[in-house]
């Protein structure tokens, strides 16, 4: 007999040593693992099954079996799903590294349950919670049966299986229990975990129990050795009956159904308590903790279908991973599972949601490439966001839930708001904001509107890179000043969202820091303005000459009252931050950049003292030569307040460097000879001393 010595992948491995040295109180979460994989495989073989039956043939009867040994100290649970070849026993249980396994233990070290982990997809390892050794037993259509075996350490063994009954097709757990874990091989205990975790599995989950049964045989021998049956032959003589009978007790093996329930979908939502959905929800996505929130609804008409959607109660580790396939909405037509990784059933910014779509419509050997087109499955998806948006909005009349939801799930509901322009003003209301009147807790867009003064006619916002930066910019003075609230988008995903969002309940969306603020000015600050701007001409052109393509324009600014300028973006284009955004996406598509990165406006402040000077100089003498230097200066500092990024950064140091030089009074002529002992400083200056006498 060959058997082949397997090392774990290296992470499998630190994970499996976890698990079997931590202490977790946690444990019974291996059996409804196993109990979901046993059902994932009668899944995967039901489906192969609608297309070719004769695939069934090797074992037609669908069910999982769990059969405690408690002589042997041997739990098994034993599925008749599609099995694994020997390759999937190789690399499904231990060499193909997933990405799951770093993510759940870095969950772990941070205070993670271990019953999450089904949702990082490597519950089998779970099995090592309870047993010292493991053996896989398993038989798919396609090759021989195996038994792959592990008691952790680093390796697994795969040998070809000679010695076990042959399974017909499936697969077999058998746990090697650790001694302090015998408790699961009790009735009571398996039962009562199954029922709480498993109650709503799509296929019976049988338990082999033992039975002891009465019997009556007739009794040929005379000589009785057991008591109970002597007392028995002697009422049977008393009775006087013909034939000696006596009563045996003989053990029987029966499975025992554990899940009878109806699929909890066909029931009527009034008798349902949230009990049931909650372990429906958990039997469906692995999840430990329950829902946040669930729909259950049936369509009639036209069309048929019934579903069960729930929001969970935090998103899940690895929700904007792309590659990721998705299994959330399970499809089953007419009760029959079909498939639980259809990607038409449910647009991706909604890829939290999980649940079930039983459909009265469908073909039920329907194939991948015909759903695609199909037209029943447009209309259930169009329902489903439907009832989605409704349950949100059922949440958010719960501001605690609703804050909750919003943390875990904003993001989802901002490509929501980029995706769908059907659904877009109703996606507008679940969102909410940080703002200037708006600190503490955020805003929702109406109620930003219910605080507008009078004359402000748009919502105003700014997009930055974090919550400070955006509060202490030079870019929102003005309004702040004016009483006009401006929302703080910090998100990446809100330069997305915004941009397509555009408007609110009939009001414009305004990005405080690109080109053509109006800011509703009254006629006295119109005239005023007017007025600077006809003063501050000269300045304006010479400063763009210095300039040259730097920026497209120099004008007066209407938005900053402290700071001497800013740089603002042109309407159309990208804000400084979402040419931040584009910069950090390393794949992005380079010939973008040159007519969307931000074409820039310097605005000045006339009220700012530096402005002031600047002007003063130029009027005085139009090619005064420190002007330029000073423009320079002020054109980088204004990038790094206008949250633009500087190119040469050794430019810049430098001619920060030669003001610091000047603020020390250190000549650039001496600077060679005179570093150390730096005399002129006091010679030029009456010292503090002198000053006093
Ligand atoms: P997940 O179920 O999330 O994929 P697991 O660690 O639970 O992760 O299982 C790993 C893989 O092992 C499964 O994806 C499946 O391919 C295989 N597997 C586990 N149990 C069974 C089983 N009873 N029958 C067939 N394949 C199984
Ligand atoms: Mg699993």
């Amino acid at each position: 007999m060959s058997t082949e010595t397997f090392s774990f992948q290296a992470e499998i491995s630190q994970l499996m040593s976890l698990i079997i040295n931590t202490f977790y109180s946690n444990k019974e979460v291996f059996l409804r693992e196993l109990v979901s994989n046993a059902s994932d495989a009668l899944d995967k073989i039901r489906y192969e099954a609608l297309t070719d039956p004769s695939k069934l043939d090797s074992e037609k009867e669908l069910y999982i079996r769990i059969t405690p040994d408690k002589e042997n100290k041997i739990l098994s649970i034993r599925d008749t799903g599609i099995g694994m070849t020997k390759a999937d026993l190789v690399n499904n249980l231990g060499t193909i590294a997933k990405s799951g396994t770093k993510a759940f233990m870095e969950a772990l070290s941070s205070g993670a349950d271990i019953s999450m982990i089904g949702q990082f997809g490597v519950g089998f390892y779970s099995a090592y919670l309870v047993a010292e050794k493991v053996q896989v037993i398993s038989k798919h259509n396609d090759d021989e049966q195996y038994i792959w075996e592990s008691a952790a350490g680093g390796s697994f063994t795969i040998t070809r299986d000679t010695v076990n009954p042959p399974l017909g097709r499936g697969t077999e757990m058998r746990l090697f229990m650790k001694e302090d874990q015998l408790e699961y091989l009790e009735e009571k205990k398996i039962k009562e975990i199954i029922k709480k975790h498993s109650e709503f599995i799509g296929y019976p989950i049988q338990l082999a129990v033992e039975k002891e049964t009465e019997k009556e045989v007739e009794d040929d021998e005379e000589e009785v050795k057991e008591g109970d049956a002597k007392i028995e032959e002697i009422e049977d003589e008393d009775e006087k009956k013909e034939k000696k009978k006596k009563t045996i007790k003989e053990k029987k093996i029966e499975n025992e159904e554990l899940n009878k329930t109806k699929p909890l979908w066909t029931r009527n939502p009034e008798d349902i308590t949230n009990e049931e959905y909650a372990t429906f929800y958990k039997s469906l996505t692995n999840d430990w903790a329950d829902h946040m929130a669930v729909k259950h609804f049936a369509i009639e008409g036209q069309l048929e279908f019934r579903a069960i959607l729930f929001v969970p109660s935090r998103a899940p580790f690895d929700m904007f991973e792309t590659k990721k396939k998705r299994n959330n909405i399970k499809l089953y037509v007419r009760r029959v599972f079909i498939m639980d990784d259809c990607e038409d059933l449910i647009p991706e910014w909604l890829n939290f949601i999980k649940g079930i779509v039983d459909s009265e419509d469908l073909p039920l050997n329907i194939s991948r490439e015909m759903l695609q087109q199909n037209k029943i499955l447009k209309v259930i998806r169009k329902n489903l966001v439907k009832k989605c948006l409704e349950m949100f909005a059922e949440i958010a009349e719960d501001k605690e839930q609703f804050t909750k939801f919003y943390e875990a799930f904003s993001k989802n509901i901002k490509l929501g708001v980029h995706e769908d322009a059907q659904n877009r003003a109703k996606l507008a209301d679940l969102l909410r904001y940080h703002s200037t009147k708006a600190r503490d807790e955020m805003t929702s867009l109406k109620d930003y509107i219910t605080r507008m003064p009078e004359k402000q006619k748009n919502i105003y916002y700014i997009t930055g890179e974090s919550l400070t930066a955006v509060e202490n910019s030079p870019f929102i003075e003005v309004l702040k000043k004016k009483g006009f609230e401006v929302l703080f988008m910090v998100d990446p995903i809100d330069e997305y969202a915004i941009a397509q969002l555009k408007e609110y309940d009939g009001k414009k969306l305004v990005s405080v820091t690109k080109e053509g603020l109006e800011l509703e000015e009254d006629d006295q600050e119109k005239a005023a303005r007017e007025a600077e701007e006809k003063s501050y001409e000269g300045l304006c052109t010479q400063i763009k000459e210095i300039l040259g393509d730097k920026v497209e324009k120099v004008l007066i600014s209407n938005r900053i009252s402290e700071s001497p300028c800013v740089l603002v973006t042109g309407a159309f284009g990208w804000s400084s931050n979402m040419e931040r955004i584009m910069k950090a996406q390393a794949l992005r598509d380079s010939s973008m950049s040159s007519y969307m990165a931000s074409k820039k406006s310097l605005e000045l402040n006339p009220k700012n003292p530096i402005i002031k000077t600047l002007k003063a100089k130029v009027d005085a003498d139009k090619n005064d030569k420190t002007v330029k230097d000073l423009t320079l200066l002020m054109y980088d500092v204004a990038l790094i307040v206008s949250g633009f990024s500087i190119e040469k950064t050794d430019v810049f140091a430098d001619r920060i460097n030669r003001m610091i030089k000047l603020g020390l009074a250190i000549d650039e002529d001496d600077e060679e000879t005179s570093t150390s002992d730096m005399p002129a400083l006091e010679s030029e200056e009456p010292s503090e001393m002198e000053e006093v006498d």
